[in-house]
């Protein structure tokens, strides 16, 4: 496969050992996946975002835009192991985690290429949650505007104008 170009979303909400808050552990895995030979082309604004879940922490966010010749699931392992290399604290074997990895889109469309099954799961590309998840649309529009969603058919400057605009009442009868 020839170099293929990638938009990772990265999420941190817990401080690490060696480097400290989440927009520094942001910073320092951006830094990791270029030592692991990815190269980065851009990388986004860090975002607060508020916890969605019980979480008492904020998230930091940001997006990475990077190239690479690695296939979507090679790329996943090498993500995966980032994530486990900053998830181990000082004093404990293994820790909580303090870096989500996602591959949010990537330039080869769909990943497995479509029709797909949905397999809960498995890796998906562009990822599942990417037009829900503001935290996640947000900087990957930053870094790749015009890039065309293979199955939602907008670009993802149009996914986050929709996101933004305020809907009017769905006013359809209840059993349509
Ligand atoms: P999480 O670490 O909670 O973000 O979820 C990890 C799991 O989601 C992994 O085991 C992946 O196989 C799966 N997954 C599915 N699609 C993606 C994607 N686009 N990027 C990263 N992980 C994905």
């Amino acid at each position: 496969m020839g170099s293929a170009s990638y938009v990772i979303g990265l999420g941190s909400n817990r401080p690490h050992g060696t480097h400290g808050r989440p927009r520094a552990v942001l910073a320092a895995a951006i830094g990791a996946l270029a030592a692991q030979g990815l190269t980065i082309r851009a990388r986004s604004a860090i975002l607060r975002t508020p916890a969605l879940g019980p979480s008492i922490r904020d998230f930091a966010n940001a997006a990475v835009l990077m190239e690479s010749d690695l296939a979507p699931p090679a790329l996943l392992a090498l993500l995966k192991r980032v994530e486990r290399a900053f998830g181990r604290r000082r004093g404990q074997r293994w820790g909580a985690r303090v870096i989500d990895l996602d591959i949010l889109v990537w330039s080869g469309g769909a990943w497995p290429p479509l029709p797909r099954r949905a397999f809960s799961g498995r890796l998906a590309v562009p990822h599942v949650a990417l037009p829900f998840r503001d935290f996640a649309l947000a900087p990957a529009a930053a870094m790749a505007p015009g890039w065309r969603h293979p199955i939602a058919c907008h670009t993802l400057r149009q996914l986050e104008a929709r996101r933004r605009k305020p809907r009017p009442v769905d006013r359809r009868p209840r059993d349509q």
